[in-house]
């Protein structure tokens, strides 16, 4: 489907700021977290009215009561507000009460009839809406819903990347799985895209290295939750910085430009790139070796009724070149997904020498 943004706004040689607490919790903390990121100069006001909460019990959002309260944000301030719908009273009331922009969850995105019902509510207004990727890494879930708002007549549209769920030990609480949100930002290159730090990093300490990332990867903003007391937030405290903390944040920041025409430094990445090109050719020239040395290996198996795989041999390959791996500065992550890749291709080749039906 072939799709036409409109920018959210007009873009600023700076990177686009949304800010604000996970959930609006009172009309004091929404007022007092709004005042500080006012003087700021950021884009939009975030708040959490109706919050999808993984088990129920937590904190579930104070619900339209704090409609009025951005509201008040919006007079006092001259801020922008935005806040989560999920469904279509969700958004009749925060149109009601003049929510700038819309922003639909992860928890929703990954539900085409909740994206539907939204996309109904608002179709053919003119309300920007920002379209959070899905909890799992699935593209085209994410696709498939910004479609849907963009076939209700939506043309601001933008997308926020908050990471994936994972099962076990993470650094992160969502995974951020850039190269997911490369690929959706390859497939429509002038949809603006937003990184949601907090909910990637779920932990304060690194909020300001993944925010800075966004940045080296072209990002047009980050979303950031701030909190006047963040220790004591309602939702996601762990992940909340105060108001001062955020403008360090965004002070520290370094934005590159996408591109220049300086001769110079065209001429110089130009060399590294063919440096680049020819090291990926002889890659893959030893890789075809590789591959074709696994093949004789599993012909001369079959020749004596020997098993593919050895697992002490395995073993001893992956501490080989575990070993060396860090001694050239590859780190132990990037190794072993190649290492395995690689051995998957020499199992698959040696199975199709050993199951060949001679002629
Ligand atoms: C939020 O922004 O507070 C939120 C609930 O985020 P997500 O949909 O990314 O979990
Ligand atoms: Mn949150």
């Amino acid at each position: 489907m072939e799709m036409q943004f409109e920018p959210i706004s007009a873009k600023r040689d700076r990177p686009f700021v949304i800010a604000g607490p996970c959930s609006a919790e009172t009309e004091g903390q929404v007022m007092a977290t709004a005042k500080e990121l006012a003087e700021q100069d950021i884009d939009l006001f975030r708040a959490g009215i109706w919050k999808p909460r993984t088990r129920p019990g937590s904190f579930e959002g104070v619900g339209k009561e704090g409609l009025r309260w951005l509201k008040r944000v919006k007079e006092e301030t001259g801020l922008k507000v935005t806040t989560e719908v999920a469904k279509a009273e969700h958004v009749y009331e925060a149109l009601k009460y003049g929510v700038d922009v819309l922003w639909i969850g992860a928890r929703t995105t990954v539900n085409p009839f909740s994206v539907q019902e939204v996309a109904d509510a608002i179709s053919g207004m003119d309300i920007p809406v920002l379209i959070k990727n899905p909890i799992n890494p699935d593209l085209p879930l994410w696709m498939g819903a910004i479609e849907r708002i963009y076939k209700a007549g939506i043309r601001k549209i933008g997308v926020i990347h908050r990471g994936f769920s994972f099962h076990g030990e993470t650094k992160f609480r969502n995974v951020p799985r850039w190269q997911l949100a490369i690929e959706l930002k390859r497939n429509f290159p002038d949809l603006m895209m937003i990184c949601d730090n907090s909910h990637i990093c779920g932990r304060r300490d690194l909020l300001q290295e993944v925010a800075q990332e966004a940045m080296d990867l072209n990002y047009d903003g980050i979303m950031t939750e701030v909190h006047p007391r963040p220790d004591e937030a309602w939702s996601d405290a762990k992940q909340q910085i105060t108001p001062a903390t955020f403008k360090d944040l965004v002070d520290s920041l370094v934005v590159r430009q996408e591109t220049t025409d300086d001769i110079e430094f065209l001429t110089h990445i130009d060399d590294l790139r063919q440096q680049i090109d020819e090291l990926d050719d002889d890659l893959l020239k030893l890789l075809g070796q590789r591959m074709k040395v696994a093949e004789r290996i599993g012909e001369y198996k079959k020749r004596n009724n020997i098993a593919i795989l050895q697992t002490s041999r395995w073993n001893e390959i992956l501490d080989q070149v575990m070993g060396k791996a860090t001694a050239q500065g590859l780190s132990k992550d990037f190794v072993d997904t190649l290492l395995r890749a690689i051995h998957q291709e020499s199992i698959d080749r040696q199975e199709k020498v050993m199951n060949r039906q001679e002629a």
